[in-house]
């Protein structure tokens, strides 16, 4: 992962301050409290856990972010965005930092490059949220 973001030019100093500015979000504001991830439906399928996510981050420990798992696990649900009493939207965060990892060329699934069997059994709302969320 670090590989391919220095390929497409971009400092690791710099992430954290991208992740704010697409999402919106000031990372610092969390307390690390739990909450997002107590509520999160999804958690028990992420190598980190949602609050960890954010903490990591403000320890500028961004490798283990880009190389997680947990983005890509986001249903973008809300429920964290909905839960944290200091405002933050992870639902955001979760999205920027697809965003960025799509931007430098990464890519966990090639919606395109679906075995036709499993393709014909998806459901099709699946497919389209599969391709959104892994277009950009
Ligand atoms: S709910 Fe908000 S403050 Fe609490 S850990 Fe999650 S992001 Fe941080
Ligand atoms: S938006 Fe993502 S991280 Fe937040 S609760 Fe939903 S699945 Fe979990």
């Amino acid at each position: 992962m670090r590989a391919l973001i220095h390929k497409n030019n971009m400092q690791e100093k710099d992430l954290l301050r991208e992740v704010e500015e697409l999402s919106g979000q000031n990372l610092y504001a969390c307390y690390q409290c739990g909450k997002c991830t107590a509520g999160c439906p999804l958690a028990f399928s992420m190598d980190i856990l949602p609050h960890t996510i954010i903490r990591l981050m403000q320890l500028g420990q961004l490798e283990p972010v880009l190389s997680s798992n947990t983005p890509w696990h986001c249903a973008a649900c809300l429920t964290c965005s909905s839960r944290c009493p200091k405002g933050v939207d992870l639902a955001r965060v979760m999205e920027a930092l697809r965003a960025l990892l799509i931007r430098a060329g990464y890519a966990p699934i090639q919606v395109f490059r679906l075995p036709a069997e499993l393709a014909a059994q998806l459901p099709q709302q699946a497919a389209v949220s599969a391709l959104r969320k892994h277009s950009g």
